[in-house]
């Protein structure tokens, strides 16, 4: 069966110019390092549509290795005092970072239950910093999904699509993500840390 009217424009839409996710990576000491398998998932999502990821340094490096030792709490009050030292040891690490959206490798205490979400990562809004990115450099989603899905939530705000048939959507809860909407896409090219590729 064909798909319904609109459905390839909204589903297998290609930005006509290409645009590219500007990163810096963090790592905290110690600590395991997912890096390279959820970026290369998050490269492979984003390709179809013209889309990319500019990864600052491109491996794990001593200069953006934070000295850090501790586990990201539950407490939402303790995390995100957390979230704030880490965003400032970055800062130290790596002053020009303007234009870029870091993301941090940092371990998650151990999070049973609750925001599916909010165990592999974590984005910080609303704060004196742009938004930025927190990975479980302990656990990501089975789906390796997690780093592109807070890269969402840092471009897009908002929450988790919960309707049915939206399972695949990269910023679902789902288990296989693979979709992208020509109205994420939209909305995230506007980011304050995407950019027209060179
Ligand atoms: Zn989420």
């Amino acid at each position: 069966m064909a798909n319904p009217p609109g459905y390839d424009e909204m589903h297998n839409y290609k930005h006509p110019k290409k645009v590219n996710f500007k990163l810096t990576l963090f790592w905290v000491e110690k600590a395991g390092d997912p890096s390279a398998k959820v970026l290369e998932k998050a490269k492979k999502l984003l390709k179809p549509h013209n889309l990319g990821l500019d990864v600052f340094p491109a491996s794990r490096t001593p200069a953006m290795t934070l000295k850090w030792d501790g586990k990201i709490e539950v407490s939402p009050e303790l995390a995100k005092e957390q979230a704030l030292k880490l965003r400032a040891l970055c800062h130290s690490a790596y002053p020009s970072g303007h234009g870029r959206l870091p993301v941090i490798f940092a371990p998650f205490s151990s999070l049973s239950g609750g925001d599916p979400c909010r165990t592999t990562g974590w984005t910080i809004s609303g704060t004196n910093w742009l938004p930025f990115v927190i990975v479980n450099a302990d656990r990501v989603a089975a789906d390796n999904v997690t780093l592109l899905h807070e890269i969402g939530h840092a471009g897009l705000g908002g929450g988790h699509p919960g309707e049915k048939g939206s399972e695949t959507n990269f910023m679902s809860y789902g288990t296989n993500r693979t979709g992208m909407l020509k109205t994420q896409i939209l909305k995230l090219v506007k980011a304050y840390f995407a950019a027209q590729a060179k």
